[in-house]
């Protein structure tokens, strides 16, 4: 039997109803079921329901509904279960059903709202889809109508490969373990080489490449061409082309993390090097943990970030975490109001609110830069300033009112005028724009389970790093080299970063666009006014602080050039 309610109805429940139905017929002419159902109107069997099911029936909700009440809850699953939750007051909820023999609405408010009383109403099912409907505020279809088309799940990228669990295949299990260990150690890198006899791997930890873990040279083409299979890369690219690039995802205790792949031809076979984008070392927040930078640094950096338009430019080598730090301070002025776009190559920070653009090649870079700024940006975060042509577009955003964040390579911070100056941009354009040129550097701290204290630095190292002659009697630590198991044998555990910055005022620019100074001059002067320290000043600090020692400095430090 229909009942034409848009509802499905057991047979038990249905012949309830129609006794409801007939238990209110005033004729005494005998009828069958069915024909009494098709003479009731609508209203009239939903009233059958309603007495049924002992709950009061309204054939019309609407005038009831609460819409910003109904927009808390999530329209498919409403739409799916024929119930809607028409308001709430006083720990009360309205809440009217399709199917009072349904009790998925009750579970529902059970777990949205624990500590209220339900006051139960049953209507139609169409008033129940008009009122999520209306409550959906778009004038496109509804959220319900949306959530309901069906789509192919397809995201044309590969499934994460587990490493955390058992692998039957061996080469499986070795790229599996190969991959996990080096999350566990916190590894940037994995090489994987080849030689004309053997065929190894090894990590790159806090900037240094880690010993071999030699594997069986017949081994060399199985592993190959197993990563290749990882990514979908069809094996016979490896003889046409010299180098290529893939990613895929590894899975570690059911935690996401990106590989990005590099393989390149050799002599003896090849050279695959695997990037590993693991977030969690990518969440830091400016002024914790790693970029615990001094009060005045962080300060200056806070006061070029609140510059409504301008470029701030983070320099230093590759692996010296300037994007950690860049994203860390785009987090910090992620705001709603603000409209961020990044062109990054590759994304390896999504942060939620900010529009992630990845560059997939160098010719892609002008369009799409152009496309960018006219899509109403405020704040762009440009991933690197590479030729003439990137320099130019993060001035000219600049000079039209934005905020641009953007890597260039340069070692220290004075140099970045000059570098912009090479590339052909003219300096009064730089001193315009130019808030903030910083540079950074990643510095070993070594292992406190394993340090050695040393009565002070040997004259040799004073003069070298041309340092105070009072180091020669100041108590210092060193690594040692052959660690402990807390360090995994380092002697060093993890890095700390270091920032040296040199704020543009609307002074300094001014003599620097009028070639009044040079930007070491400049340099010279921000020190002198404000006190702020240099990369150099910073390592030193740190060594004072016991925290790592000048081989750990002088790698990623000119220390021999003393300003
Ligand atoms: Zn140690």
């Amino acid at each position: 039997m229909n009942l034409n309610l848009d509802v499905k109805f057991n047979e038990t429940i249905q012949r309830m109803i129609v006794e409801q139905l007939r238990s209110n017929w005033t004729s005494s002419d005998p009828i069958s079921d069915e024909a009494l159902v098709h003479r009731s109107s609508k209203t009239r069997i939903l009233g059958a329901v309603g007495r049924a099911a002992g709950l009061p029936a309204f054939p019309q909700v609407r005038d009831l509904v609460d819409a910003e009440f109904v927009a808390y809850c999530d329209p498919s699953v409403l739409a799916r279960g024929q119930f809607v939750p028409l308001r709430r007051s006083s720990d009360q909820i309205l809440l009217a059903v399709a199917n009072p023999w349904d009790y998925s609405a009750d579970d529902y408010c059970a777990g949205r709202f624990p500590n209220d009383e339900l006051l139960k109403i049953v209507t139609l099912a169409s008033e129940v889809s008009a009122v999520i409907e209306g409550t959906t505020n778009s004038s496109g279809p509804s959220r319900a109508e949306l959530e309901a088309v069906e789509v192919e799940e397809f995201s044309g990228e590969t499934p994460d490969f587990d490493v955390t669990r058992l692998h039957e295949e061996p080469i499986a299990q070795l790229v599996a373990s190969m991959v996990s260990d080096a999350i566990k150690q916190r590894a940037s890198d994995i090489h994987i080489k080849t030689e004309k006899l053997s065929c190894h791997y090894c990590y790159r930890i806090d900037g240094d490449i880690g010993p071999r873990m030699e594997m069986p040279l017949k081994l060399r083409d199985r592993i190959d061409a197993f990563l290749l299979n990882l990514m979908r890369l069809a094996p016979e690219e490896r003889s046409k082309r010299p180098g290529i690039s893939g990613r895929f995802t590894a899975s570690y205790y059911g935690r996401s993390v990106g590989i990005r792949y590099e393989r390149h031809r050799t002599y003896r076979g090849y050279h695959v090097t695997m990037r590993l984008l693991d977030k969690t070392h990518l969440e830091a927040r400016l002024g914790m943990g790693t970029l615990a930078f001094d009060a005045e640094t962080l300060f200056e950096l806070e006061k070029a970030m609140a510059v409504p338009s301008g470029i701030i430019v983070m320099s230093g080598p590759t692996g010296s975490g300037k994007s950690t730090t860049l994203n860390a301070m785009l987090r910090a002025l992620n705001r709603p109001e603000d409209n961020i776009l990044t062109l990054e190559n590759p994304v390896e920070d999504e942060i939620p609110g900010v529009t992630h653009c990845d560059l997939r090649d160098s010719s892609e870079f002008k369009p799409m830069i152009a496309s960018f700024m006219r899509s109403d940006p405020d704040i762009i975060f440009m991933g690197e300033v590479r030729d003439r042509e990137s320099a130019e577009l993060a001035i000219e955003a600049a000079i039209t009112g934005h905020k641009v964040l953007t890597t260039i390579h340069t070692p220290r911070a004075s140099q970045i005028i000059e570098r912009f100056q090479q590339l052909g941009m003219e300096r009064w354009k730089i001193a315009q724009t130019l808030k903030a040129a910083c540079a950074q550097r990643l510095v070993k701290i070594l292992c406190t389970g394993c340090r050695e204290k040393q009565a002070g630095v040997s004259e040799h190292e004073i003069r070298m790093f041309s340092l105070d002659p009072k180091w020669a009697s100041q108590p210092v630590y060193v690594h040692n080299k052959h660690g402990c198991s807390e360090c995994h044998g380092r002697g060093y555990a993890g890095r700390t970063a270091i920032l040296e910055i040199l704020p543009i005022s609307p002074l300094m620019g001014d003599l620097l666009s009028k070639g009044e100074i040079t930007p070491y001059e400049l340099e010279q002067q921000v020190r002198r006014d404000t006190g702020l320290p240099s990369l150099r000043d910073n390592g030193i600090k740190l060594l004072g602080e016991g925290r790592t020692d000048l081989d750990a400095l002088r790698k990623v430090l000119d220390l021999t050039y003393k300003e």
